[in-house]
């Protein structure tokens, strides 16, 4: 089933260091359709660990399904993985969901994720924030 599938995907975090789709999609190697992007601006004070991108999702579970992640990964294959020097992209990462809620018009609301390892469901460790609307989300989750 799609559930299994999920899972059996999920079941083997790869080495902190392995590469995942993720880059092919920052480095424009693979088509995305991106939504936001944090570029370098000659005139902006964002440092580059800073730097967010945002992508619709493949297999989008709502209406409005998109994956907000760090343009450099800096260790951060998940959230488990966070630590001090992380706050600020974590921080980043969570602005701009709502940024971009408000692009698409979620005003009756939305959901973010974060799965984490294999007991949430996690698929490509490089971390991202799932921002899933356009419908009436259930709770608790799957
Ligand atoms: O949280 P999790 O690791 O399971 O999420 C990974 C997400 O990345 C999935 O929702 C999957 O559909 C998405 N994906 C994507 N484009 C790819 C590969 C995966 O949007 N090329």
């Amino acid at each position: 089933s799609e559930k299994e599938a999920a899972i059996a995907a999920a079941a083997a975090p790869p080495p902190a260091d392995a590469p995942t789709i993720f880059d092919k999609i920052i480095n424009k190697e693979i088509p995305a359709n991106i939504v936001y992007e944090d570029d370098k601006r000659p005139f902006s004070a964002l440092p580059d660990l800073q730097r967010v991108l945002a992508f619709r999702d493949i297999n989008p579970q709502a209406p409005t399904h998109i994956l907000i992640i760090p343009k450099v990964r800096d260790g951060l294959t998940g959230l488990s993985k966070a630590e001090e020097r992380h706050i600020d992209i974590l921080g980043r990462l969570l602005y701009t969901a709502n940024v971009i809620a408000k692009q698409e018009g979620l005003d009756d609301g939305f959901r973010i994720v974060i799965n984490d390892g294999p007991n949430g469901c996690q698929s490509v460790y490089h971390i991202h924030v799932h921002l899933l609307g356009g419908r009436q989300m259930n709770w608790p989750p799957g």
